[in-house]
């Protein structure tokens, strides 16, 4: 049989079971091979009946010496079977499957696997009346261990043992089931052949034959995806002109000089990396990831410099026009002895301001121009872009990015920017066509912000507590969660909250209250009087949860803070801390429930973002953690992007190896073209 045949020509499957498979997705014999187990019961452990104790999960063999059949209540029907191993008896009991009294008979063996309890009215005798998997043996002395079972995802019309034996029938017809790894890829990196693999994953004999084919399988799944990733990076750098910045010269070194640090380790790396793919004739594309407070934004600066430098245009996005008025101000007194004139392309100013700012940009007047997506959604011309930053990129689609690079004859160096810490294997899945920098180390002399879990009842108390630090000259965050007016929930929203402290423990103290409902006018002003220090508690939605840099605040309170997801709490942390003040994030948590919840737990044990989302992509899963995020996963049908960390490193490992080797390269287009044509084919047809 190939494996394009339909399933209907195997024995069994009638036009209804057809019908079943095809909802299940199975339609052809591939489909069928790649219905991969769900999980396996261990059998091959036969635990004999002396052995076993109430409440035991095992696997027994034992010759049935006597049935009896009775009706229970409501008529359900009970089939009892008393069987021996020779160390003792054992009862087993099936429910409603009357059938099953023709096979269950005096002299037949039975193997099975279950949950041991007491027998019912049996003082003290064991009995298997939850059973997982069972069979009857041919061969009744047969008492041999039965290996690993798979368990499907099986439906009410297709039972387990259909599909075990659907794909034991489908084994037998020697399928061909062509290699789609090279040769020297399998040889380097131990893999089993394609045929065993697939063959030991329905029906493995041992725990040692099912893992190296579970190996094989998801490698083959990560590889090929990863082969594809990287060929579509590949071709966009063989398609497009990029620009080819010059060494380091005059501006950046003087920025150096004027900057009062020095680079962090992590800092210098990623910019030795940023500086050597400018050079490059071929365009940037890179990512850097660094938590909050890591220290992005100097990259950003000196990679906008050195485009300065070269003679050509830089523009940053920021995703709030907070956060671009911030970059701006840093940048404009950074770039102060250097020449360079800074633009702001703020969605507030006057048409003539903005007319005026355009054309001062179509002139090169303007060196680096810094806004939110209105430098995007505008008729912006830029006289020669260089280079194009965007900061939390999240905020940005890929669309939107090579809009912005259509804006100039050559392709501009892209750089982003995250905080969003992806685990190091996401951002394989996810990024798989970017170069990544990682910034691991915050600069020195931060204290980490200390964390805790609070209940309510704490409240009063807590915030006695930021008064005392708002006494001594610091300032205070607390947030709330979002509430949409039709939710009917006692939550208090930020509004109430607001009122509640206001007039209450901080009364005589200025606070501040941003929240989306208010006016872009009315939001920025009560930023910019906190980011002044002239309001000293900001109440607040999740509106702060980006950029905003006040090193003067050393408290945030969460209030709810169970309704927060791990991300957001992280990121509302990383408004601490910032300064050389000792901070505190204060999670108040609604119940006992929300306090003892792992999500929040996690908060305290660590403050480093890579740990946190490992953690929130262990406690939600990979659907829930990327959400609407685009990414390169697609369906995987057998690697877990959680468990299978290793092998994916593997698999990108091979993959760039295969990108090296022109032999290994056309054999795996080939394979790609048959079997991702939906996924890459554009770059196939390329
Ligand atoms: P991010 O954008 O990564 O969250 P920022 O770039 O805003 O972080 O940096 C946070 C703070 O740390 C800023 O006040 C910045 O001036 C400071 N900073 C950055 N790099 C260093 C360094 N190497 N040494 C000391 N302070 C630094
Ligand atoms: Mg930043």
């Amino acid at each position: 049989m190939e494996l394009l045949d339909g399933v209907g020509n195997l024995s069994g499957v009638g036009s209804k079971r057809e019908a079943a498979l095809e909802r299940l997705g199975i339609v052809t014999l591939f489909d069928l091979l790649t219905y991969y187990p769900r999980s396996y019961i261990d059998q091959s452990t036969v635990t004999p009946f002396s052995a076993l104790t109430a409440g035991m999960e095992a696997t027994v063999s034992g010759v049935v010496m006597n049935v009896r059949e009775h009706k229970a209540i409501r008529g359900m029907h009970v089939l009892t079977a008393y069987l021996s191993d020779g160390t003792g008896y054992l009862s087993m009991v099936w429910f409603n499957q009357p059938f099953l009294a023709k096979s269950i008979v005096s002299g037949r063996r039975v193997f099975a696997t279950g949950k041991v309890d007491y027998a019912r009215g049996g003082k003290g005798a064991l009995s298997m009346a939850q059973i997982m998997a069972f069979s009857l043996l041919e061969d009744a002395s047969d008492s041999s261990p039965k290996g690993l079972l798979p368990i499907y995802a099986a439906t009410a019309s297709l039972s387990q043992k259909f599909f075990r034996s659907l794909i034991a029938q489908a084994f037998r017809k020697k399928p061909v089931l062509p290699e789609v790894i090279p040769e020297s890829v399998r040889e380097r990196y131990g893999l089993l052949g394609r045929d065993e693999a697939f063959f030991s994953i329905h029906f493995p004999k041992t725990k040692d034959t099912l893992s190296a084919a579970r190996m094989r399988l998801a490698f083959e799944e990560l590889y090929l995806i990863q082969c594809g990733l990287l060929l579509v990076r590949k071709q966009a750098r063989e398609k497009e002109q990029g620009i080819r910045h010059l060494m380091n010269g005059r501006i950046v070194k003087k920025i150096f000089e004027t900057l009062p640090f020095s680079l962090t380790k992590g800092q210098e790396q990623a910019w030795k990396e940023i500086s050597a793919d400018m050079e490059k004739s071929t365009p940037m594309r890179r990512l850097v990831q660094g938590d909050v407070g890591s220290g992005k934004t100097v990259l950003a600066l000196l990679a906008l410099a050195k485009t300065v430098e070269n003679g050509y245009q830089g523009a940053l996005l920021a995703p709030t026009e907070i956060l671009a008025r911030q970059h701006y101000e840093t940048f404009s007194r950074l770039f102060a002895d250097t020449g360079i004139k800074v633009g702001l392309l703020s969605g507030k100013l006057s048409a003539k301001q903005h007319e005026e700012i355009l054309s001062a940009i179509a002139a090169n007047e303007l060196d680096i121009v810094i806004g939110t997506h209105a430098l995007i959604q505008d008729k912006v011309h830029y006289h020669e872009l260089g280079l194009v930053v965007t900061d939390e990129q999240h905020r940005f689609g890929i669309a939107q990015r090579a809009e912005l690079k259509k804006r100039s004859a050559k392709t501009p160096d892209v750089l982003v920017m995250t905080a969003t810490p992806i685990p190091r294997t996401m951002t394989l899945t996810v990024y798989g066509d970017l170069d990544v920098s990682r910034i691991e180390e915050l600069p020195p002399g931060r204290r980490p912000v200390r964390t805790f879990v609070r209940t309510n009842e704490r409240r009063g108390l807590i915030y006695d507590f930021v008064k005392k630090e708002i006494a001594n000259g610091r300032q205070a965050y607390v947030v709330c969660p979002l509430i949409e007016e039709s939710e009917d929930s006692d939550l208090p929203s930020a509004e109430t909250v607001y009122k509640e402290l206001s007039n209450g423990i901080f009364r005589g103290i200025s606070c501040g209250l941003v929240h989306g409902k208010l006016k872009a006018k009315e939001k920025e002003a009560a930023m910019r009087s906190f980011y002044e220090g002239k309001t000293k508690l900001l109440i607040a939605t999740t509106v702060i949860e980006v950029g905003v840099d006040v090193p003067n605040a050393s408290v945030i309170v969460v209030e709810n803070a169970e309704r927060f997801g791990l991300a957001q709490l992280h990121q509302l942390r990383g408004r601490i801390g910032r300064g050389q003040f000792q901070s505190y994030c204060i999670l108040l948590a609604g119940g006992e429930a929300g306090a003892a919840s792992e999500r929040l737990r996690a908060m305290e044990k660590t403050t480093n973002g890579f740990v946190l989302a490992e953690e929130d992509l262990r406690l939600r899963g990979p659907g829930q953690f990327f959400g609407s995020m685009q990414h390169g996963l697609g369906d995987l049908k057998i690697a877990n992007v959680l468990r299978d960390t290793e092998i994916l490193l593997r698999a990108r490992r091979a993959a760039m190896e295969t990108m090296e080797e022109a032999q290994d390269m056309r054999y795996v287009l080939e394979i790609l073209r048959l079997n991702y044509s939906n996924r890459f084919g554009k770059i196939l047809d390329a």
